[in-house]
């Protein structure tokens, strides 16, 4: 299947100063480090890791809200142009984002119903009385009760504040959502309602998902497709339901011993982590885990794993796997 969007090998690094050098040359942040990967057309990806490991500036990139160090984001084949241009500003009718923080994302001093049908005035779509109705239909359609729609931000619910987040970002028939931890700021009783009604909307709409999450529980049921990101770089991906069960990867099989589940059994003991994920200004030779490796070896430290395909349709970075074909991933 042809992708909708395509990210090649994508860089983001940052210059920083180190605390005590002022003077001295600025550091490299390296935020995000050769990053491939691909979404078909009403597809779900789905990206997990620990705080810091490039997800959301991931998302930034895709979206063109910042530029890349090196590498490329093509969407429909064409790479994404540079931010706040016309053609960037007519691209990203097609991209929308979901906050993590809807109340944040939504403007206190306008009516909900107003900020739904803005996207539309900004592009310059419709007469007034149009606009309005198609805001109040699809306020409708994500469940919003009518009494709410002339309401502030304020005076909804969190889950209702995502409902309308959700609805601002459709309402121009996005082809690609961009969530970024969608429901993290959410009671875990709305949770499940806002990733329901997020899959309603996708199968109606046949829009694609980039879901950025650290709940690995909800990237496996949302996902097609599920890609662990350590320290930069995607370490693991494959489809969830294989990637959930048969971990590949030293680090995912960590992650995946942590999701809670009553169905564990007692000799499927939780893998507890040593340390910190390292910092991104000093990333560790070698595979950049393996100060926290259980199964680390010499070659670790000195020769770092690329991203292969280690098994039918899974990819891994690891020593520990052999590569069924000299292929790396895309
Ligand atoms: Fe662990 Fe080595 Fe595999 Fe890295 S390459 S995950 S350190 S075994």
């Amino acid at each position: 299947m042809t992708a909708l969007l395509e990210v090649n090998h994508l860089v983001r690094h940052y210059p920083v100063r180190q605390p005590g050098s002022l003077w001295g040359k600025p550091a490299t942040l390296r935020a995000v480090n050769d990053v491939s990967f691909h979404l078909p057309p009403g597809k779900t990806l789905g990206l997990v890791g620990e705080s810091g490991c490039g997800k959301s500036t991931t998302a930034r990139l895709v979206l063109g809200l910042l530029p890349p160090t090196s590498g490329e984001v093509l969407f429909e084949g064409s790479p994404v142009p540079a931010r706040n241009g016309a053609a960037w500003r007519a691209l990203r009718r097609r991209m929308q984002m979901v906050y993590q923080d809807p109340l944040g994302a939504l403007d206190r001093r306008l009516p909900v119903a107003t900020q739904v049908a803005e996207p539309l005035l900004v592009v310059g779509q419709g007469t007034a009385a149009e606009r309005k109705e198609q805001a109040r239909d699809l306020m409708s359609a994500v469940g919003l009760p009518q009494h709410l729609f002339e309401r502030y931000p304020h005076e909804l619910s969190g889950g209702q504040r995502q409902r309308v987040v959700l609805a601002r970002a459709l309402i121009l028939r996005p082809s690609l959502l961009v969530c970024d931890e969608p429901i993290s700021a959410l009671d875990v009783s709305i949770q499940a309602q806002v990733i329901n009604l997020l899959q309603d909307m996708q199968e109606q709409r046949h829009v694609a998902l980039l879901f950025i999450s650290h709940d690995l529980k909800v990237v496996r049921q949302v996902s097609d497709e599920v890609a662990v990101m350590y320290l930069g770089r995607i370490i693991e991906q494959g489809p969830p339901e294989e990637l959930f069960q048969r971990p590949l990867h030293p680090y995912t099989q960590a992650l995946v011993s942590a999701i809670p589940s009553p169905w564990r059994g007692k000799s499927e003991r939780r893998i507890m982590l040593e340390g910190d994920p390292p910092n991104p200004v000093n990333i560790p030779p070698g595979c950049a885990f393996h100060p926290r490796c259980p199964s680390a070896m010499p070659v670790c430290s000195q020769q770092r794993p690329e991203l292969a395909a280690v098994d039918s349709g899974r990819l891994a970075a690891c020593h520990l796997l052999t590569p069924t074909s000299t292929e790396t991933a895309c």
